[in-house]
């Protein structure tokens, strides 16, 4: 379901500083693994299941930290899994309500792009056009970044950030977004992790 809201006209009536950037977050792979600790990054304990899920998933490790980097910087969060709906709102709303990691908005697959079914890609309405966040938040399409676990997800030519399995993956693609959307704030958590 598209929101009719126009956020920009929003802040402009509610005299509020205006979010500039969307950074856009696959969910299966990125803040969670939907099987058994794929890799260091995801604890391996089963700590969300969802009643229309029978599935145990595993969150990634560094969940608490992205949290602490969503409340100190100004973007607008969105989720956006291949999933259908239905199977990834109780998901959605355990990472909001018991781990403090809160989303402005959830795409899933209902709100993907038609592409080709390759590797472990297995719908082919898997595509996420982040025209889709950016005429949703009246925003840049080039303030606008999808981090994904898949390469086969996004649309050539749109900003892309591929979430790696390494043990710091969260800790650079923090400090790569920290970059795009110029923070200025020279004792943000991430500085200390620069290079
Ligand atoms: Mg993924």
């Amino acid at each position: 379901m598209k929101s009719n809201v126009n956020f920009s006209k929003f802040y402009k009536s509610m005299n509020v500083k205006e979010k500039k950037y969307a950074i856009v977050f696959d969910m299966n792979g990125v803040l969670f693994s939907k099987s058994e600790c794929i890799n260091d990054n995801f604890e391996a304990k089963p700590v969300l299941t969802g009643s229309r899920t029978s599935k145990i998933i595993y969150l990634n490790a560094s969940l608490q930290i992205l949290s602490l980097f969503f409340e100190s910087h100004s973007f607008y969060k969105i989720a956006w899994t291949t999933m259908m709906r239905k199977n990834c709102e109780c998901i959605f709303d355990q990472l909001k309500n018991d781990f403090n990691c809160s989303f402005d908005k959830l795409y899933s697959q209902e709100d993907c792009k038609e592409g080709i079914m390759t590797g472990n890609i297995k719908t082919k309405f898997c595509i996420k056009d982040l025209r889709v966040p950016a005429e949703n938040f009246a925003l840049e399409i080039e303030n606008c970044l999808l981090i994904d676990d898949s390469r086969g997800k996004n649309v050539e030519g749109q900003n892309f950030y591929h979430f790696g399995k390494g043990k710091n993956a969260m800790i650079e693609v923090l400090k790569y977004i920290d970059k795009f959307i110029e923070c200025e704030d020279e004792n943000c958590l991430v500085k200390k992790f620069r290079d």
